[in-house]
């Protein structure tokens, strides 16, 4: 679904404007005299693409947003019921799946070039996002939020120590958690399929905002794993009886949410170039405050993608942490879930052990460690106050893999979720 002529003309201006104003890509509210003046201003370089409108409409009001219910499954719904719906007690285990950025255009993905491997790896199509979205519903997986699942308590020791909550589900539902990595919208991925950027709609929703592989700029709700789940929980509520969505893993070296909010200290850092972050940063706070409001949460997916497991001296991996909080945490707040790029554990990569780096990573706040593996596993640490999982994940390694039914056959059949129509020839494992 395309947005109006109004909306892709403003989100245009922003664009020539380059640096410029660059704050509420499609926010009409709170559109001060200031930003309407730097629009207007910008509007001459536009013109050759498209015409500029004599006068800048005034702005409309920004809408109501839509109520949106976050319940704490920790807690039994008084009676046992919400909605009609009877809750029942869960000790189970905790399916969790993580995805990177999801492909939106295959033929510029899978095009032949340097990077089409690894994208066949590591993610999947919108299209099979959609699919894994359908099957997991299906089979009866609700979503839950990371955090939720552990809570530290002080133990009989006087410390403090991690344990697992029992959740309360509706009655026959299964938990399941999501994460998605690096949603940072990477320079490199934008002209290999993928979205730009999230940006608000007049309607107050979240929505991508990229170029298809004409260059037309395309306003969409369907191709981006973000708004993807957004709506396919708008239509089927009961997949998200607490309002949960996913949490996303994001690093700060290119921005977040496709706004470049980061410093760089490989370039002179200019007035120019701290005043462009600065419009960034206050262009994505309205981003963040609404998928805060409808579910979403954040982890550390480390600042700089770092490995962990020992090729970083413990000076790196501290000044890499601090880069974290101020450019990243700094905007979406506190969280205490981190996210190993690579999956490479900390201190050897070694789970059992407490080396320094998991230490220093803990004392930061970090409680929930995520790795990557083949079973939603986890571990509540007994020397420290740490949870340690692994994810399983769903892109092109194992949807090919011969084990994919073994391991995935509880989330889907992979023979309706892979495209093969779309990837590139690589043969599957499975018959
Ligand atoms: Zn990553």
């Amino acid at each position: 679904m395309r947005r109006t002529i109004a909306l892709l003309l403003s989100l245009l201006l922003l664009l020539t404007a380059g640096c410029g104003s660059g704050n509420r890509a499609a926010g009409a509210e709170e559109n001060s005299g200031e930003t309407a003046g730097e629009v207007t201003e910008t509007g001459d370089q536009a013109e050759e693409t498209v015409p500029a409108p004599e006068e800048e409409p005034e702005p409309e009001p920004a809408p109501e947003p839509e109520p949106y219910a976050i319940y704490d499954p920790t807690v039994m719904p008084e009676g046992g019921q919400r909605d009609g719906v009877t809750y029942e007690a869960y000790d189970g285990i905790v399916e969790h799946l993580f995805f990177h950025p999801v492909i939106a255009y295959p033929e510029l993905a899978f095009d032949g070039d340097a990077q089409e491997k690894g994208l066949d790896d590591y993610m999947v199509t919108a299209e099979e996002f959609l699919r894994i979205l359908e099957s997991v519903y299906e089979r009866g997986y609700v979503l839950v939020d990371i955090a939720d699942v552990w809570s530290e308590v002080t133990g009989e020791d006087g410390q403090p120590k991690m344990v697992r909550n029992t959740l309360y589900l509706p009655e026959g539902k299964k938990p399941l958690i999501f994460s998605y990595d690096d949603t940072n919208y990477y320079e490199y991925m934008l002209e290999n399929g993928f979205t730009y950027k999230l940006i608000l709609g007049e309607d107050g929703k979240i929505w991508s905002w990229g170029l298809d592989p004409e260059g037309n700029e395309v306003v969409s709700r369907d191709l981006d794993a973000i708004t993807i789940l957004d709506k396919f929980v708008e239509e089927h509520p009961d997949f998200s009886p607490f309002g949960a969505k996913a949490c996303l893993s994001l690093t700060g070296y290119e921005g977040i949410l496709g706004y470049r909010t980061q410093t760089d200290g490989d370039v002179e850092w200019t007035e120019e170039r701290e005043a462009f972050r600065q419009s960034e940063r206050e262009a994505v706070k309205p981003i963040i405050e609404e998928l805060r409001r409808t579910g979403w949460t954040f982890g550390s997916h480390t600042w700089g993608h770092i490995r962990l497991g020992g090729s970083r001296s413990m000076a790196e991996i501290q000044t890499d942490t601090q880069k974290w909080f101020d450019e990243v945490g700094s905007l979406v707040g506190e969280t205490n879930v981190l996210f190993y790029p690579h999956g490479e554990r900390p201190d050897g990569d070694d789970w059992q052990k407490t080396g320094e780096v998991f230490q220093y990573l803990q004392s930061q706040g970090f409680r929930i460690f995520c790795s990557v593996g083949i079973e939603s596993f986890s571990y509540i640490k007994k020397d420290i106050s740490a949870v340690i999982c692994d994810r399983l994940h769903p892109d092109g390694t194992t949807l090919r893999s011969k084990y994919v039914d073994e391991r995935y056959g509880q989330f889907y059949d992979v023979r309706e979720i892979i495209d093969l129509d779309v990837r590139p020839d690589l043969g599957v494992g499975w018959s």
